[in-house]
């Protein structure tokens, strides 16, 4: 595995790869078994695979945990030899910004759920991601459905910009106990860890009422909020995967999602129905 950390170094790759299929994966580092998921996915699908670690400034607010985010760098590089990973970019952030900078402006649908709550954040996601697409000039780029929203605005992105990506959507991958895998988990204390619980709790027993046929998002938030009663949550949200909120599920074209805070730590988890 060669670890890049300049443009032109990473440039260099990609240009001397151009006809291999390439597998992207972007994070921000502290590993886990999540973006391990989507690096094996990657690996079996593509003949290169390069991962970036980058925690992006541009996607934090002031006073959200940009300086507390776990950075486990040597871990990480571990990691990623274990999985096969070909080339690992980890550039500095004057690597990746300069003074003045083009903004990318996510569109109107941004600005509900983790837009609302986060007001341009998602500029900052689509900037970075579509500055390391422009580098990187994958096959295909893996991104979980943990993170639905960001998914989504990707997808629309790569969509109204003509970028030839494959978006490869991911699977959630939970604690066995169910707690959905999350970089910030780190941050939760062992009573936080174990009512975090019920948040996947709250996710399977909507599911399993949809199961026996109970579509109503009123009475499906309605049993979530039973089960996460003692939680300080932040949304609830029934929506089509265009994200507009509906009062019906309708199968296959529908996220339940769910935000609650822990202290300050914010915990996101869904389920695609
Ligand atoms: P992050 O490092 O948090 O920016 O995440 C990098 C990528 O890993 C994003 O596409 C996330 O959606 C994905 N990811 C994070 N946690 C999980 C998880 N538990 N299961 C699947 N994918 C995940």
């Amino acid at each position: 595995m060669k670890i890049l950390k300049t443009i032109e170094e990473l440039q260099e790759v990609t240009s001397s790869n151009k006809t291999k299929t390439t597998g992207f994966v972007p994070t921000m580092g502290a590993l886990h078994d999540g973006h391990i998921s989507l690096i094996k996915q990657a690996r079996n699908e593509n003949e290169v695979v390069v991962v970036s670690i980058f925690v992006n400034p541009t996607q934090f607010l002031p006073g959200e945990d940009l300086d507390a985010y776990p950075r486990r760098d040597e871990a990480d590089k571990k990691i990623c030899e274990m999985c096969k990973v070909d080339y690992l970019f980890m550039p500095d952030i004057s690597t990746m910004y300069t003074e003045e900078e083009v903004l990318i402006k996510a569109p109107n649908n941004s600005y509900v759920l983790e837009g609302k709550t986060r007001p341009g954040h998602f500029d900052g996601v689509l900037q970075v991601v579509l500055k390391l697409f422009n580098l990187v000039q994958p096959t295909r780029a893996y991104f979980g459905k943990k993170d639905a929203q960001q998914l989504t605005l990707i997808q629309q992105m790569v969509k109204n910009l003509f970028l030839p990506i494959e978006i490869v959507p991911c699977e959630i991958v939970r604690e066995k106990d169910g707690l959905a895998l999350s970089s910030r988990n780190v941050y939760l204390d062992e009573t936080q860890r174990k009512d975090a619980l019920l948040i996947s709790k709250a996710l399977y027993s909507a599911a399993s009422l949809v199961g026996k046929s109970e579509l109503k998002a009123s009475a499906l938030k309605e049993k979530m909020q039973e089960v996460m009663q003692t939680l300080d949550v932040e949304y609830i949200a029934v929506v089509d995967r265009n994200f507009n909120e509906i009062e019906k599920i309708e199968l296959k074209n529908s996220i339940i999602l769910v935000v609650a805070r822990f202290g300050n730590t914010r915990l996101l988890d869904n389920i695609w129905l």
